[in-house]
């Protein structure tokens, strides 16, 4: 999740309703980003979600009119289909599944994150990791947590109809199976490995599609800003993490990140590693510090972190 400082502001100034208040988001002037050109959009696309058949049996489901950007991935098999995330719960994500496979549904967040999770509440199958973090997340979040989300300065678009601010929720879900580091999903002729890559949260997974070198990595990697700035984020599991995703980069064809844009070159995930490293070691040049957020800009991506964060002895 981003922009969660802004949102706490954004609270502390409109207690109101929003519902009179067009769509004003800032980050509606970079739409749409570029990474989406040499992608068909999808017929089932709808006024909400923009849809992307990236390969065969492969969709990207994007919520580019809110702040988020945040991308969901449906990848379809011989005997079922798998949801790698679900959204931020504000549009009918099922109803875009339904019109892009006839097959059972299974659903894997990359993390338990508001953004990511939105529409779980929708499906059947859902698996994840068993962690407290996870089990806490799938109780839902209230609106007060939340409403921010669906305030106008987080839109580019007017709501589904059904969805405002003073309504707005993450509904709670129910996990049927759990998975750990090395389950495979199986989705017929082709098989997903669950990779745990704690970090981002404790719950952060990546999946890796060996057949065609793919790795989606949730909000561990993704192409801009990247929100390492959590009180659930672990500085030091991310470093793991990220090495360990950076370490695979010679096998893998492409990068799915969970927000902005569908896609990115593996060696994203080497430069990651290393810029994140050169933060920890107190190397890396940052910006001033605004408010609580310090950002380190680097060439294609960013990584920011809380001010005064520990750093590692050199
Ligand atoms: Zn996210």
């Amino acid at each position: 999740m981003r922009e969660a400082l802004i949102a706490i502001l954004l609270g502390l100034i409109s207690p109101i309703g929003y519902a009179d208040t067009p769509p004003s988001g800032a980050f509606c002037a970079n739409l749409p980003r570029p990474g989406w050109a040499a992608f068909e959009r999808h017929h089932a696309s709808t006024d909400w979600f923009q849809v992307y058949a990236l390969a065969d049996g492969l969709f990207a489901i994007a919520e580019p009119y809110q702040w988020q950007e945040v991308i969901s991935y449906l990848i379809v098999g011989q005997d079922r289909a798998l949801l790698f995330d679900s959204g931020n719960g504000m549009g009918d994500i099922r109803a875009v599944v339904d019109r892009l496979t006839n097959l059972p549904v299974t659903v894997l967040a990359s993390h338990s994150h508001i953004d990511h999770v939105g529409g779980h509440w929708q499906f059947a199958d859902i698996l994840a990791p068993d962690t407290p973090f996870t089990r806490q997340r799938a109780k839902g979040r209230a609106n007060a947590a939340v409403r921010e989300e669906a305030s106008p300065e987080a839109l580019c678009r007017p709501l589904p109809v059904g969805i405002s601010a003073d309504t707005h929720h993450i509904k709670p879900f129910h996990v049927v199976s759990h998975v750990v580091d090395g389950t495979r999903i199986d989705l017929g002729g082709r098989v997903l490995k669950v990779m745990m890559i704690p970090g981002h949260t404790p719950d952060s997974l990546a999946l890796f599609d060996p057949s065609e070198g793919r790795l989606f990595t949730g909000d561990s990697y993704y192409k801009g800003p990247i929100w390492l700035f959590a009180a659930e984020t672990d500085h030091a599991k991310y470093a793991a993490s990220i090495a360990r995703l950076a370490a695979l980069a010679p096998k893998l064809t492409t990068v799915h990140g969970a927000h902005n844009e569908p896609v990115s070159d593996p060696s994203e995930l080497v430069k990651v590693r290393d810029a994140f490293a050169a933060v920890m070691r107190g190397t890396a040049k940052a910006k001033p510090a605004d408010g609580q957020q310090i950002t380190y800009p680097f060439e294609s991506f960013s990584l920011i972190l809380r001010a005064g964060h520990p750093v590692w002895p050199r």
